[in-house]
């Protein structure tokens, strides 16, 4: 049999059973069963189809340049650990970490390139021109790390501890009091990269210990990687009309995760999508920055607006924030499979006094270093002062169109007064703007 390059590469890129089986599928061998067999720098792939009569067996030798798993052989010497087995083992270490959901996803993501130029050629980025700057690796792992030939993927919930049952009837009722601060239910306890990240690379450590020299990088919520697509693709759930990736167990409220190995393993299988003619997501969304299903304009979006967006809030979004302070959970608080949303099983994402129930007067009278102090390893830390007290200024502004007691109108206007004369000149306007509000009620 004639093996062009294309199935040279398949093999190359699978140097294991399983996945070789599914690569040699997907280039064209009709229900190919390979085994492996390894040597001393020589792999030896079988393909051995005899099920109809015209198939044939083909054997393809790897020269040594082909590494075995993790620039050497050493996962193949002595005892073997069968690569779905791997999966299960680390599928343990991981709940052990506090993840609760693993899957495997290969390196082909050239499907999304279009997507994402597209994406990005609309503007809908707004500035996070990283996203730009990282351009085709972001589809393109193993450019991003060289050698990498599978991505675990790794969630893990985040609803605080204590959360009740009703939550989702519970953070709708904070937008129904205006003076409340409203900060997004994922910021309100440590942040979660640093958690993430160090519980990865402690995976990774693990699965090299067991298999021997491993590459690996993790990463979690980073640039230039497709984080959701990577989720999907290995099973995590589906894309939700929002564009979150959404699961039948755990609705969208978990973080997501990445170790980029240079280790081949059997990848797991994607899920059916379960929206159908759902569109509660893009009903509810304030700002209408959904604005086709699985398409947001970031530039509208209440999360990007109060947390990534630098400078003046445009005029006419800042009356539909409403008390949100940092992010927006709208859109999965209207989904109905945040019922299934777990909480998760660590402390670290139990929210902290000042992050629920606090008022948007409290908040705006923080200084800097009680700024720095109250978000000590916290997301919210990230955005610094300055947005903080835009964000809430916006919110003030808000709050006083809608405040009817007189007294409430006092205490808003008096909060912002403290700062007209702020030394930060968005400040300055936010405030000024805010103060403009009760006369434009
Ligand atoms: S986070 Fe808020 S603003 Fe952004 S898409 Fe969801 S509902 Fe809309
Ligand atoms: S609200 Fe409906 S359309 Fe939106 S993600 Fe959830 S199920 Fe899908």
């Amino acid at each position: 049999m004639w093996l062009h390059h294309g199935i040279g590469r398949a093999f190359d890129a699978a140097l294991h059973a399983q996945t070789a089986q599914q690569v040699a599928h997907e280039r064209g061998f009709a229900c190919p069963q390979v085994t492996v067999q390894g040597d001393i720098g020589i792999a030896q792939f079988r393909q051995t189809r005899q099920l109809r009569s015209k198939s044939r067996s083909v054997c393809l030798v790897l020269p040594s340049q082909y590494p075995l798993i993790g620039g050497g052989a050493s996962y193949n010497r002595g005892n073997m650990v069968c690569s779905s087995q791997l999966v299960l083992s680390i599928q343990e270490w991981a709940r052990e970490l506090g993840f609760s959901q693993i899957g495997v996803s290969g390196v082909d993501l050239s499907s999304c390139e279009d997507g994402l130029q597209q994406w990005l050629a609309q503007g809908f980025h707004g500035q996070m021109h990283y996203m730009q700057a990282h351009g085709l690796k972001r589809a393109r792992p193993a450019e991003l790390v060289p050698g990498t030939v599978s991505v675990i993927t790794a969630r893990m919930d985040y609803l605080p501890r204590s959360t009740p049952d009703e939550w989702q009837v519970v953070e709708w009722s904070r937008l129904q009091r205006p003076e409340e601060a409203i900060v997004s239910v994922y910021a309100r306890g440590r942040d979660y990269h640093k958690v993430l990240r160090s519980r990865l690379q402690k995976l990774g450590e693990r699965i090299a210990q067991e298999v021997g020299p491993l590459g690996h990088r993790a990463f979690t919520d980073s640039a230039p990687v497709m984080e959701a697509e990577l989720a999907r693709r290995s099973g995590q759930g589906w894309r939700g009309k929002h564009t979150l990736v959404l699961s039948r167990d755990a609705g969208s409220m978990f973080f997501l995760g990445e170790i980029y190995i240079d280790m081949a393993l059997p990848q797991t299988q994607p899920v059916t999508a379960h929206c159908g003619s759902c569109s509660s997501c893009m009903d509810v969304c304030p700002t209408g920055a959904i604005v086709a299903p699985y398409r947001v304009d970031a530039r509208r979006c209440i999360s990007y607006l109060t947390i990534e967006h630098d400078g003046p809030i445009p005029l006419e979004l800042r009356p539909l924030l409403a008390n949100r302070i940092y992010g927006c959970d709208d859109c999965q608080l209207a989904c109905p499979w945040n019922k299934f949303a777990q909480r998760s099983s660590l402390p670290d994402f139990d929210a902290r006094g000042a992050m629920t129930g606090s008022t948007l007067v409290q908040l705006f009278s923080w200084d800097e270093a009680t700024f720095l102090r109250c978000t000590e390893g916290s997301p919210i830390r990230r955005i610094g002062h300055v947005r903080w007290l835009r964000n809430i200024a916006v919110a003030l502004g808000n709050a006083l169109r809608t405040a009817c007691d007189t007294a409430a109108q006092q205490s808003l206007r008096n909060a912002l007064l403290e700062r007209s004369d702020d030394a930060n000149e968005v400040v300055r306007e936010h405030v000024q703007w805010a103060l403009a509000q009760s006369s434009a009620a």
